[in-house]
């Protein structure tokens, strides 16, 4: 791979992303090296390093490979010697407050892509956003301080973000410092190295809005959190509002001091619950809409994206990637994202978030279908009220599992394998000849797929 080639390679993904999109984040791309598979090049800021690596690195690998390079991986880094073009901080002062560069501490840049227009509500998480767009107002602290949490790729940071940055466009005189829990360690002990602890706690105390992301992180790290106790606490006493984020409840955090806990939880605690389907649809729908004005020539048929919303309930993030593939794929060899594209396209994704489906969850939702106590099916009693329903559970067992004839029977009360064989041959009968054992069965199995 040399210069000269990436030159050529630029022209062909200039007609594949067509000219806006190359303009904006392929033109500023130069290609540094290849070494060990891994190509990679230098962006001007992280921003379009992280945008591109989003939304163009397959296609880029793509094109990379078929010029008969062998790249396993693209990476986009900001050259060391750049010229920097920082990041926007969030810091921001009416005053330009000098000590601010010199103890080093600007804030996490913030994604320009988290906002709250983009941001999709749907049921598990209307909470949540309620309360980050009152924190957003920035009005008479109320609730101190608001602590959200979930699980990973749920939208924790997303929501943190859209607050900064809402709060930055209301109310431009307020400092709003934004960062993960790590960097803040990181600060902390850069301070204590530099022997710039005074300018460390003034600068903590003089924000407005204290925003801490990912706070699990500090856990089992002492001296940062005996350091995040005393910020905390001074500015509540301030009445400055504070927001944190974290993957689990205040009380769940192993190695998190008391005192701590406690101080987490005597504000307003909110959960992202795991998305439901809806919520994926949505975000799904509102995704589609931007890719159309990426790649107005791509069409997606129907059933696509309801088939990718059941399909991938792990988190958000998955989910998203598997869009931006599907339209780079999609897109490369000039198709239309089907079904048939999609399953072809997505099939390590699909099989990695393949729902597993269990004996017991099928014994019990069979038992609740037919009304009969789930002892009783796994029992011995012989009777056709719970010998039909038995039957049913181990079809479906061996139709929705992976178990073998023997591991089923056991589990069944410790049946023999050919009773398993014997009830499944006798419901495939049975739904040949009987509509309503036909129909049960297409019920429980959608219900157990859902
Ligand atoms: P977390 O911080 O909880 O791990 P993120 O906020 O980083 O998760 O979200 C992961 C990805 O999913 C981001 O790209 C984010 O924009 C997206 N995302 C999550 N929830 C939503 C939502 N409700 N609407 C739109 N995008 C979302
Ligand atoms: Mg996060």
């Amino acid at each position: 791979m040399t210069q000269e080639k990436w030159g050529q390679l630029r022209q062909q993904l200039l007609k594949t992303v067509g000219q806006n999109n190359y303009k904006t984040w392929i033109e500023p791309l130069e290609f540094s090296d290849l070494k060990d598979g891994v190509a990679t090049f230098h962006v001007p800021t992280n921003f379009i390093g992280n945008y591109v690596s989003q939304n163009f690195a397959d296609l880029i690998l793509y094109e990379l490979n078929s010029t008969g390079a062998s790249v396993q991986r693209v990476s986009f880094r900001v050259p060391a010697n750049a010229t920097a073009i920082p990041a926007k901080p969030v810091f921001k002062s009416a005053k330009a407050k000098p000590q601010t560069s010199e103890s080093g501490l600007t804030a996490a840049p913030l994604d320009a892509r988290f906002t709250f227009d983009s941001f999709v509500v749907g049921k598990p998480n209307e909470l949540a956003h309620a309360a980050a767009r009152r924190a957003a107002e920035g009005g008479p602290v109320t609730f101190n301080p608001l602590f959200l949490y979930g699980g990973v790729g749920l939208g924790k940071t997303h929501l943190m973000h859209a607050i900064a940055w809402e709060l930055r466009a209301r109310h431009p005189e307020l400092n709003v410092l934004y960062l993960s829990a790590e960097q803040f360690m990181y600060r902390f002990v850069q301070a204590l190295r530099e022997r710039k602890m005074m300018d460390f706690k003034e600068l903590f105390r003089s924000v407005d809005v204290l925003m801490v992301d990912d706070v699990q992180f500090i856990a089992g790290k002492d001296s940062t959190q005996e350091e995040f106790f005393h910020t905390f606490n001074a500015l509540v006493d301030q009445n400055k509002q504070i927001i944190i984020s974290a993957d689990r409840a205040p009380g769940e955090i192993k190695d998190l001091e008391d005192r701590v806990k406690s101080r987490l939880q005597c504000g307003l605690v909110v959960d992202l619950h795991p998305t439901d389907y809806e919520l994926r649809l949505g975000i799904l729908q509102t995704k589609v809409e931007n890719y159309r004005t990426m790649y107005p020539e791509l069409n997606i048929s129907d059933g696509v994206l309801e088939f990718l919303a059941h399909r991938i309930s792990t988190n958000v993030r998955v989910l998203e990637g598997a869009l931006t593939r599907l339209y780079a794929f999609a897109s490369l060899v000039g198709r239309e994202i089907t079904m048939e594209l999609t399953q072809d396209c997505l099939a390590d994704v699909l099989r990695a978030s393949e729902r597993k489906i269990s004996v017991e969850e099928i014994q019990r939702k069979v038992s609740d279908h037919y009304n009969i106590r789930l002892s009783d099916m796994i029992g011995p009693k012989r009777v056709r009220t719970y010998a039909r329903p038995r039957q049913v559970a181990m079809y479906l067992c061996k139709q929705l599992t992976s178990r073998s004839l023997p591991e089923i029977g056991r589990r069944f009360g410790g049946r023999d394998h050919t009773t398993v064989m014997h009830g499944v041959k006798r419901i495939e009968e049975l739904k040949q000849q009987d509509g309503q054992i036909a129909e049960d069965i297409e019920l429980l199995r959608r219900a157990l797929e859902a």
